[in-house]
């Protein structure tokens, strides 16, 4: 078992097309230059003003009351979930969603709750299955606490949630007398594909997060907001997580910059996202999902080259994807152009040719 992250392979040329993940970008010098700048605090002791500044744009953009600054998503997650939940309690999530597979299993470790996996297509079930899900209140059954949803949907394939669906799973959970939580990591991504504004796809949500190390291309940083009682909850376990930090305001900056200059821009990315569908879709025997936003799964099995086979031959030429729940992941990000798209699926033709 190998715990650390991987290295690339021996011989492996540097990597000319990232399409790994959006939690690959650099940040660009204007964004450093921000950065740099930036007047900065003890943020543990609530001296941070860029930090401030952050946490109160993203409760208003959020249309929630306030706000708390994390080093990462899965801590926004963890936090939420230790504030929301009692040990023994239940989470109702979908089956694929980032709290069940991909957090260490942080919610069982530290929260003591157990998570029950709804089906649906894409990462995201229906109004009728969270109804379904929902048990009677007995000394038998594990009492049922909060409801979470993806927007994006990461492993769905970046699908964006239907904002009425959204408002439906809100209503049944609040009125079975649950919370419901929002992963956020993608969430601006779901905003600009669907022309909506942030504060409308998360009412209805006690809890919601955005990560600003994807799409929007800050080197670390996420923020969780809520009522001001609950972000004073998720305080004391930020503290207790070793969450809270010092000089925080130069990475706040980042994430300053990255609200005002990187957000209309995910639109490029959803385009490049649709190029590289389009041109994928086009070579026989690969299988691919048309993606509502950056995010585009396929399956090359049909070629006749086995998908992990072509993620390893991809990156002996300098283009890394991912491989995720048996299918290959391409990521676009502000790190990744048009005609880059065109190179990567010139050289995917090339590798599936050679088989
Ligand atoms: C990336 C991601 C997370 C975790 O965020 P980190 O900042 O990497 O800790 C949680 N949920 C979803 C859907 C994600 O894509």
């Amino acid at each position: 078992m190998v715990h650390a992250p991987e290295r690339p392979p021996a011989g492996a040329p540097p990597i000319r097309i990232n399409l790994y993940s959006d939690t690959q970008t650099k940040p660009t010098p204007a964004m450093l230059e921000a950065m740099m700048r930036a007047e900065v605090g003890d943020e543990q002791h609530g001296d941070d003003p860029t930090v401030h500044a952050l946490c109160d744009r993203m409760a208003a953009l959020m249309g929630k009351e306030a706000a708390v600054f994390m080093p990462s998503g899965t801590m926004c997650n963890v936090a939420a979930t230790l504030v929301h939940c009692r040990p023994g309690e239940e989470i109702i999530a979908h089956e694929t969603a980032h709290i069940l597979t991909s957090e260490g299993g942080a919610h069982a470790a530290l929260g003591s709750v157990q998570i029950l996996p709804l089906k649906g297509d894409r990462g995201m079930y229906s109004a009728d299955a969270l109804r379904g899900a929902l048990r009677g209140k007995s000394r038998h059954t594990p009492t049922q606490r909060l409801v979470e949803v993806e927007q994006t949907a990461n492993t769905g394939g970046g699908a964006v949630w239907d904002r009425a669906v959204l408002a439906e799973i809100a209503e049944i959970a609040h009125g079975a007398g649950l919370s419901t939580h929002m992963d956020g990591a993608r969430l601006m991504n779901a905003c600009v594909a669907a022309g909506i504004p942030a504060a409308e796809m998360t009412a209805g949500y006690d809890s919601v997060w955005l990560d600003f190390t994807k799409g929007l291309g800050a080197p670390l940083g996420a923020v969780l907001c809520g009522t001001r009682d609950f972000i004073d909850e998720a305080w004391r376990w930020k503290q207790r997580l070793g969450g809270a930090m010092r000089q925080a305001g130069v990475c706040a900056a980042g994430c300053l910059y990255a609200l005002d200059h990187n957000i209309d821009r995910l639109a490029d990315d959803h385009a490049n996202a649709k190029a590289l569908y389009r041109g994928l879709s086009q070579i026989p025997g690969i299988a691919v999902t048309e993606p509502d936003t950056n995010l585009v799964y396929f399956d090359t099995a049909g070629t006749g080259v086995a998908s992990l086979d072509v993620v390893r031959a991809l990156r002996m030429e300098g283009v890394q994807v991912s491989f995720l729940g048996g299918r290959i992941r391409a990521c676009l990000h502000l790190d990744v152009t048009a005609p880059m798209v065109e190179e990567a699926l010139q050289v995917l033709r090339a590798v599936v040719a050679r088989g």
